[in-house]
């Protein structure tokens, strides 16, 4: 059998992307080499983050440089191999950090994001995946008045952006989490227009699930190879898995441990792993990867929360989840191989433990996954460029969580030709390979 579109990677953006090709009346075959959502898509902090209007910055200041070169912060770590291996991107990174650079792509980013929660919710009420899903916002917690202050007046801007704040002070804080401590914290914005997945596996899950009820097809595989059909020869054509396959033609033949699928179109949505699957076409593209940790702990009476809290000034989130309080750490720059180095998270820990009693951890090893980057912080969204009917859809870094949806809405609109809902050439896949 052969499908219109074989998209190649669950989560949730490859997911997002399939549910909305195989609405639109395309047969799709979605592969992973692990069931929907058992990546990226399922360790991260669960917000659905309409306030996320800014992107993360390479640090520049001399001032933020000091303070992150002992590497020992709680928000990022860095490990050598990893500054080598990807000293490229980084470079290219620090060059969009400029503040000017920032502004640009900022304004380009926000066109995305002003679409989060539409376009989840479209999917959360074909999936019945509502109960999931709390619209309560999340609390963004400061230890120091200056912090706030700028905070504060960034979030007053936003509004014109349509994202919805409320600055609280340390006993409207009190109010909302009894069971925190908030001594050593001065006050707190509270995001009121995001919303809180109470387990993001599950939500792709969700998602999934209702992709396969329209007739969309999931394969747990390892994809090893993928082939423009031009190149491939039709006599000694590999059939393990579709017997009546048409090979001939334009198209992709995808080769993985459990046989060969052909399609018209094919979607890379790896995300980290992206580069894998291209660089034998000849895209090198600089994605990096940037690692985060969680572990959860187990929830009573003494230490349940509503809200997620982001601790600003330490850069980690404390939220309820199903599987219990899920603590995430910052970003570790490190690469996708390394060993787990749990430092980060230890750190975090003792100071988590000073909000909230967290008394048995649920693991007993914390998760790991990477966060998919681009250097100039904007995702890849569109055609590939050297091959025809190959799109790219990756580099959602600290956001492909909430970004999902409109991702793949945007894919679909690009594959059927249709007109777009966002303009996608900020996204273009060859925007680094100019000069
Ligand atoms: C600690 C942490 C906290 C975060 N918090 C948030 C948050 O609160 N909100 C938010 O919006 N974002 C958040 N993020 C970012 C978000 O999780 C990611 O941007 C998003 O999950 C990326 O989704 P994805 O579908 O691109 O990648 P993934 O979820 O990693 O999916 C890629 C899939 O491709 C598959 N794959 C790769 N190679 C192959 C192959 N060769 N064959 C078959 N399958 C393959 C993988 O198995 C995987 O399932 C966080 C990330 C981290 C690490």
């Amino acid at each position: 059998m052969r499908y219109d579109v074989i998209v190649i990677g669950a989560g949730m953006v490859g997911t997002s992307a399939a549910w909305h090709l195989q609405k639109n009346n395309s047969k799709v075959l979605m592969l992973d080499r692990k069931l929907p959502g058992l990546e990226t898509s399922y360790g991260n902090a669960g917000l659905i983050q309409r306030e996320a209007i800014h992107t993360h910055p390479f640090p520049r200041q001399i001032t933020e440089l000091v303070r992150v070169m002992p590497n020992q912060g709680t928000d990022i770590r860095y490990r050598i191999p990893a500054i080598l291996r990807y000293h490229q991107a980084l470079l290219q990174y620090w060059k969009y950090s400029a503040p000017a650079i920032v502004k640009q792509i900022e304004s380009e980013w926000q066109t995305l994001i002003a679409h989060c929660t539409s376009e989840h919710q479209t999917m959360i009420e074909a999936s019945g995946a509502d109960e999931l899903i709390t619209r309560d916002g999340w609390l963004q917690l400061h230890r120091s008045k200056e912090t706030l202050k700028v905070a504060a007046d960034t979030a007053i801007l936003d509004r014109e952006q349509g994202v919805e704040h409320k600055v609280l002070s340390v006993d409207e804080l009190k109010a909302l989490e009894p069971n925190a401590n908030f001594d050593g914290f001065v006050g707190a914005i509270h995001w009121l227009n995001s919303w809180q997945v109470s387990n993001p596996s599950l939500l792709v899950k969700a998602y999934a699930k209702n992709f396969e009820q329209m007739q969309g097809v999931i394969k747990e595989t390892d994809v090893t190879q993928i082939i423009p059909l031009d190149n491939v020869n039709t006599d000694n054509v590999d059939t393990d898995v579709d017997t009546d396959v048409d090979a001939g033609g334009k198209g992709w033949k995808v080769v993985t441990t459990i046989g060969t699928f052909y399609s018209d179109n094919l979607v890379i949505a790896a995300g980290p792993w992206s580069n894998e699957l291209i660089k034998p076409l000849g895209y090198n593209l600089p994605l990096f990867p940037m690692r985060g940790y969680h572990q959860h702990f187990k929830v009573s009476a003494k230490n349940t929360i509503h809200h997620s809290m982001f601790d600003m000034d330490k850069g980690f989130v404390m939220g309820p989840m199903q599987q219990g309080i899920r603590i995430t750490t910052g970003a570790e720059m490190t690469t996708m191989d390394a060993p787990k180095n749990f430092g980060q998270l230890k750190t975090v820990l003792k100071l988590a433990r000073k909000i909230l009693p967290l008394d048995e951890a649920v693991e007993s090893e914390a998760w790991a996954g990477s966060r998919p980057c681009m250097p100039d912080m904007k995702p890849v969204i569109g055609p590939a460029g050297k091959h025809d009917k190959l799109w790219f859809a990756f580099g959602h870094s600290h956001q492909g969580f909430t970004l999902g949806p409109i991702t793949g809405r945007l894919v679909e609109e690009l594959i059927h030709d249709k007109s777009l809902t966002v303009d996608v050439e900020p996204f273009n896949a060859q925007r680094f390979c100019k000069a």
